[in-house]
């Protein structure tokens, strides 16, 4: 569903991704453990080509963007497959939580009102925040920021959803109830590429593995083998560090 071929990104004279091949299947997930610093973001922001790669190709079903000859349209349709799910919410401060979900509908989709309120109401019941439907962000958790983050990620029905830490920037306490709605998605088998630093989260909801490490892929397998078999001294290492 989500072909990577050979994707090279630099800035400037600092090479980040040098040369990552990815498949990800219809309803699979996946999930990126790595060092800081080792292109995990710049993987993921290439995808949909909020950064434009040096090299390589993005295939996502029959949309194929190569860097070396891409063109708007292209770009735009790989965009409309794909949905984001950032660490910080970036929510629309203005809009309410239905609201932000329903933009995209109407901007995109050029639904009535109606239409789009009815899909909105959804999903807000699949996040567990019905009752928030009329709140703007500054009055919600970051928990319930992020499901509603989650939610407006949904709305538009994009073949993948990329998660970048997306619980990161959460009080512990509030980490599971997002991790729980991620999880629910998983059920209902929605592709999903996810970079996390909860390993216990990874090894429950991840199908496959990937541990990146300097801007290459150092390793993948199910998350049985990763966590407890670990094949590359840098997995071990970097395992090691962090449990
Ligand atoms: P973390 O776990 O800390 O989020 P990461 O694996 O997501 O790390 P990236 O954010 O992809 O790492 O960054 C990889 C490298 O690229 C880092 O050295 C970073 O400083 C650099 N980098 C990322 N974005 C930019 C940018 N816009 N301009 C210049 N350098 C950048
Ligand atoms: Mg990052």
């Amino acid at each position: 569903m989500l072909k990577i071929k050979n994707l090279h990104k630099s800035f400037e004279n600092l090479e980040v991704l040098k040369g990552i091949d990815l498949e990800v299947n219809k309803g699979e997930v996946v999930v990126i453990i790595g060092p800081s610093g080792s292109g995990k973001s710049t993987l993921l922001r290439c995808i949909n080509h909020l950064e434009t790669p040096k090299k390589g190709a993005i295939q996502i079903s029959s949309t194929k963007v190569d860097a070396e000859k891409s063109n708007k349209k292209d770009i735009q349709s790989l965009r409309r497959e794909t949905a984001m799910v950032f660490q910080n919410y970036n929510l629309f401060k203005n809009k309410t939580a239905l609201e932000n979900i329903t933009e995209a509908l109407l901007v995109v989709k050029n639904m009535t009102k109606d239409e789009a309120k009815e899909i909105g109401e959804k999903l807000l019941v699949q996040v567990g925040l019905k009752d928030k439907r009329n709140s703007y962000p500054s009055t919600l958790s970051g928990g319930q920021q992020q499901r509603v983050g989650i939610a407006r990620a949904m709305a538009l029905n994009p073949q993948i959803i990329l998660f970048d830490e997306p619980t990161s920037a959460l009080d512990p306490e509030l980490v599971g109830e997002v991790l729980n709605v991620i999880k629910e998605l998983a059920l209902n088998n929605i592709t999903m590429l996810i970079v996390t630093h909860e390993m216990g989260f990874a090894r429950e909801v991840a199908d496959r593995v990937i541990f990146m490490d300097e801007g290459y892929i150092v390793e993948q397998g199910i998350p049985e083998e990763i966590f407890t078999n670990p094949k590359h001294d840098r997995t071990k290492k970097f395992l090691n560090k962090i449990v």
